[in-house]
């Protein structure tokens, strides 16, 4: 199982410090795979202070080395720090216009330098109503992972209208979201596709995770804001299959 915290534009570097204070004793024991992505100026700190165990990821990566990209993040600036990126949330998608053609970019960046990579695909409220949840998912893991050579690759199922809204996906929602991918992935790269693990994110709290984590093709999971809080986060990171 993986858990997986995604930070967002929130913690600062003394807050970052406090939380992994608290955070690494309440795991210690777990037998899960922890990770916390934190900003960008917080990641050096959040490897120092973590337990060695709890993996740190990057929100967002460039996919040039180097050169005027003003403002922009390279992998190998990440390598000394990170073991995990993700890329495509629906922040990027949405509120910064990241297309599958540029993320497809930034997923091969990302793996040839051997990162962990977590490509986030979702449905917006207006493209579930229309029935065209499977059409979008599909859409976005073909063009994002086209002509990838794959290694270390996670999905994450993440409906837009269930993120930071505190609505979770229903059960039959997750399975059959789930289910889809697993097969469009099997599609993509045969065998080595239905390997592939698939967590869910979207409101995941510590009162729903034991149920969404006992799904089927439900490998981890992708938290927002109940990562932000040690206790409900090690609550989530604790829990046993
Ligand atoms: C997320 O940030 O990817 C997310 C799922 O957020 P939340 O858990 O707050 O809905």
């Amino acid at each position: 199982m993986l858990i997986a915290g995604n930070w967002k534009l929130n913690k600062t570097l003394k807050e970052t410090k406090d939380f992994f204070k608290e955070f690494n004793k309440l795991v210690s024991k777990t037998q899960n795979m922890i990770l916390v992505c934190p900003s960008f100026p917080c990641i050096p700190a959040a490897r120092e202070y973590a337990l060695k165990k709890i993996f740190i990821g990057a929100q967002n990566v460039f996919f040039e080395e180097k050169g005027e990209f003003t403002g922009e993040v390279s992998v190998s600036q990440l390598k000394s720090f990170c073991d995990f990126i993700v890329l495509g949330h629906s922040d990027r998608r949405n509120k910064f216009s990241e297309s599958n053609e540029l993320i497809n970019k930034k997923v091969k960046a990302a793996m040839k330098s051997n990162f962990n990579v977590i490509l986030c695909v979702g449905e917006t409220l207006n493209e579930r109503n229309s029935s065209k949840t499977n059409s979008v998912l599909e859409e976005q893991l073909t063009k994002s992972l086209s002509g990838v050579a794959l290694k270390k690759l996670f999905i994450a199922y993440e409906p837009v209208w269930a993120i930071g809204t505190g609505k979770n996906a229903s059960k039959e929602d997750i399975i059959q979201a789930h289910s889809f991918i697993k097969q469009t992935l099997t599609k993509l790269f045969g065998e080595k596709g239905k390997k592939i693990q698939i967590l869910y994110g979207g409101s995941v709290k510590p009162e729903n995770a034991k149920e969404i984590l006992s799904l089927p093709n439900v490998d981890g999971v992708l938290v927002g804001g109940a990562s932000l809080d040690p206790k409900k986060f090690a609550e989530i990171a604790n829990h046993k299959k």
